[in-house]
């Protein structure tokens, strides 16, 4: 496998919540150059521009130049970074995913010397629609641009009303005694216009997969009008959606409508179990988080449930449990854990060296500890590798940089953030909070 292509600059379509267009999913804050601009210097945005002019923009004729020279493009240097320490990146899952679809020969033979591409003759096959920010959750690693219930918590944690969200734009929350607070802006409602659906209709026969995600996408409307065209139109058996979900709640329409794809994988973002969860992805309930995935788990038709948890300082500890829980009781998922890369307070990396060690030696125990449990479950071994391996990633991640400077906002914010919400981080995980002080059990 070539070490830098990735089909996504030239077969992709990826948004922000604001509808501008970035170069993938994996470039979105990690540099701002991911956003996709015009000769004017403003943003692209898919809702106004539609889905011809963006991809031969400036930055996808480069990042395509570089990639055919046989360079990784510094855009891509999520994807590097999670490579090097032992992840599949995103461009690994691209590549797999698309290996029917665009190879590199492909892209040899489709561009041109400046990095342009016909774009009726190279059309948009993976479409990432991130659908704004309407949300029922206000999970800690979020804030205001990624979930509509964070607005009031934004303005008591920070003491601010002003947000600059991932697109660089300045937007005022107003806070309404005694109504829920909202933005000044609609820019977040960009999948309420009309013709944005229509454009997107007409590359139906060409999507093979489209990842949708929010905010929570199971509360817009507008895609499953969009799901019933790809059915009407008779082209739903030969395109796998991928939605990324809270799963706090699936509405009937849903279950209708997703029977008919080729694949449908629903990644449940499931970040440990029980209280720890709650205190995460707040408010959920860990009942109703277990009952909607038994549903999942037993659904008739073609799913793939792939719990996705986000790995962050919160969690780290009870990965091991986490792993376990899913091999005894879900053993027919898949499960796919993502670094946390920002906010910088919540990143691995910010334990302190001294509980780094406690930590990697810890994971060491709980490999001889869990063999034996683990070896018991369906696909025993396969289990028992993926559970070592995945703990070596995490502590090969955290131990890759010393962060620990950041450790002071941690605290600072998550006391906060405990008053408004009535939580105790040190009441939900004590071992990490201990860790963080550096601390030892
Ligand atoms: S290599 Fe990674 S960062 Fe670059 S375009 Fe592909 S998925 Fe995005």
């Amino acid at each position: 496998m070539s070490k830098v292509f990735c089909p996504l600059p030239w077969i992709g379509l990826s948004t922000r919540s604001t509808g501008d267009l970035r170069v993938c999913c994996q470039s979105d804050s990690s540099d701002p150059k991911g956003s996709l601009l015009k000769d004017n210097g403003q943003k692209f945005n898919i809702a106004i521009d539609g889905l011809k002019t963006f991809r031969n923009s400036k930055v996808l004729k480069e990042i395509r130049k570089v990639i055919l020279s046989g360079e990784s493009p510094k855009i891509c240097s999520r994807c590097v970074k999670e490579e090097a320490a032992g992840f599949n990146s995103n461009r690994i899952h691209m590549i797999e995913d698309m290996a029917e679809e665009f190879s590199l020969q492909d892209a040899v033979n489709m561009t041109s010397e400046d990095g342009s591409i016909d774009e009726n003759n190279v059309p948009i096959k993976y479409a990432d629609l991130r659908l704004g920010n309407l949300c029922n959750l206000k999970c800690r690693m979020c804030g205001p641009t990624d979930s509509s219930a964070w607005y009031d918590d934004y303005v008591k944690l920070f003491n601010n009303d002003i947000i600059i969200d991932n697109s660089g734009n300045k937007i005022k929350i107003i806070t309404n005694f005694n109504e829920k607070a909202t933005l000044d802006t609609d820019i977040y409602n960009w999948h309420e216009n009309s013709q944005f659906w229509k454009n997107l209709e007409d590359h139906i026969p060409d999507l093979k997969h489209i990842f949708i995600i929010g905010g929570e996408p199971l509360l817009i409307d507008n895609h499953y009008s969009f799901l019933e065209k790809c059915i009407s139109s008779g082209h739903a058996d030969q395109i796998y959606i991928e939605i990324m979900s809270n799963i706090t709640s699936i509405p009937k329409k849903a279950w209708d409508l997703w029977k008919h794809f080729k694949l449908i994988q629903i990644s449940p973002s499931i970040d440990s179990i029980g209280d720890l969860h709650n205190y995460i992805r707040y408010p959920s309930k860990w009942s109703q988080i277990e009952n909607n995935l038994s549903k999942l788990v037993t659904a008739k038709g073609n799913f793939r449930i792939v719990i996705s948890p986000t790995i962050m300082v919160l969690n780290l500890l009870h990965l091991p449990e986490l792993m376990l829980w899913k091999f005894e009781k879900f053993p027919n998922t898949k499960l796919n854990s993502h670094l946390l890369h920002g906010p910088v307070h919540y990143n691995i990396k910010i334990f302190p060296p001294i509980s780094k060690i406690f930590i990697t030696n810890y994971f060491e125990e709980c490999k001889i500890e869990y063999k034996n449990r683990i070896m018991n479950t369906k696909r025993g071994e396969v289990n028992y590798n993926f559970f070592c391996k995945e703990l070596n990633k995490a502590t090969s991640f955290m131990n890759s940089e010393d962060w620990s400077s950041n450790i002071p906002e941690f605290f600072r914010l998550t006391n906060i953030l405990d008053s408004i919400r009535n939580q105790k981080f040190e009441i939900v995980s004590p071992i990490t909070y201990r860790l963080l002080l550096g601390k030892h059990i």
